[in-house]
């Protein structure tokens, strides 16, 4: 059986240099990004590190996964909440005084009852999901006629991975938003929600910009999620971090094969001679199908061969068991995407371990 090994130790790393860095003062700042299972790394064991590193804020991507770890924070925001809905689920979740759920267009303010807990996203130029600014005014016209709890207003600023100016004008205009926010705060007599704005890198770059706005403009929270997981993708300089998450796979057979052997499907790799062995671990569970022309090390150093299968994946070793990444960039380089893109799609059922 294969499995992802948790690096408690490496969380720890991640979360205090993400704190030196951002908030050494305010680590109620800190919020992390669960959604997606943990990005793949398994949300209730990432969401238990969290709560023993005492952190109170979680991001998540629908109901389910609020429900799976609600008593582990004190506050807890559903990105999607539209995304896996159950009536009986929504009924559960609406209940809790500390979730609450995002909502991106008037229409979805119109559908929570009384005294749900909202938060509001604003689009700040990334034009993905959010109400424009100029609809500000009448969110919040809904939100006192309906009775609602505004706790947060938000936007995601699309840009914190690039060099270019569009970063800074996201920032300008969340500033902006902000200002318009509080004078219609004060007109509603609606408190002073929690504003929010920056992933990983975009906080890395803005959090000293952040700290010299007045107190009143300042984002209340930094969303963090890969950070957390031991990566930096952005163009920046940024802080080293260290990979939390190792894969494992274990040994089905192994065969002592002539050099010039041909292996797996259509023959495409061909052994330097010595033994070949095949793992527990292919494209069916997640793990990305390595295919010719690919070129792919196992922390161990020994060569994962093209092509995988769904089941499988061939191996120059014999090792009982091996490391087949213990850091996915090489992965993502490979397949020309990102390390969250790896991550996430690693299934679910195959177990987490912590150490
Ligand atoms: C995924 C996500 C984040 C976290 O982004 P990272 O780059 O992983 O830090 C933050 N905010 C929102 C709204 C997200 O969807």
């Amino acid at each position: 059986m294969p499995y992802l090994e948790i690096s408690s130790k490496n969380f720890s790393y991640n979360y205090q240099t993400i704190l030196q860095k951002l908030a050494p003062k305010e680590p109620e700042k800190i919020a992390i990004v669960l959604k997606d299972n943990a990005y793949g790394h398994g949300i209730l064991e990432v969401a238990t590190l969290a709560n023993k590193a005492k952190i109170q804020t979680a991001f998540v991507k629908n109901i389910q996964e609020a429900l799976g770890i609600a008593p582990l924070f004190k506050d807890i925001t559903i990105l999607y909440p539209n995304s896996l809905l159950n009536a009986k689920d929504l009924e559960n979740a609406l209940k809790i005084p500390h979730l609450s759920f995002c909502v991106p267009s008037l229409e979805s303010l119109q559908s929570y009852p009384e005294n749900t807990n909202i938060a509001l996203k604003i689009d700040s130029g990334m034009h993905r999901n959010g109400i424009a600014k100029e609809q500000l005014q009448e969110a919040l016209t809904i939100i006192q006629a309906r009775n609602l709890h505004l706790k947060g207003i938000f936007t995601h600023n699309g840009y914190g991975d690039d060099l270019s100016s569009a970063f800074y004008v996201q920032n300008m205009e969340f500033l902006e938003i902000k200002k318009e926010a509080l004078r219609l705060c004060e007109h509603f007599k609606i408190p002073r929600p929690q504003f929010h704005s920056l992933s990983s890198s975009g906080a890395m770059r803005a959090s000293v910009f952040n700290a010299s706005l007045p107190r009143e403009l300042q984002d209340d929270l930094f969303r963090i999620g890969i950070a957390f997981y031991g990566y930096n993708c952005s163009a920046l300089n940024q802080p080293k971090l260290k990979p939390i998450a190792s894969l494992y796979a274990n040994k089905i057979s192994s065969l002592k094969l002539k050099k010039g052997a041909s292996i797996g499907y259509s023959g495409v790799s061909k052994t330097k001679g010595g033994s070949i062995s095949s793992y527990d671990i292919g494209y069916g569970d997640g793990l990305f199908r390595l295919r010719e022309g690919m070129e792919i090390y196992t922390a161990e150093g020994y060569r994962i061969l093209p092509r995988a299968s769904m089941d499988c994946i061939s191996i120059e070793s014999d090792a009982p068991k091996v490391c087949v990444f213990n850091d996915v960039s090489a992965f993502a380089k490979a397949f020309e995407t990102i390390p969250y893109e790896i991550l996430v799609h690693l299934h679910a059922y195959i177990p987490r371990v912590v150490v």
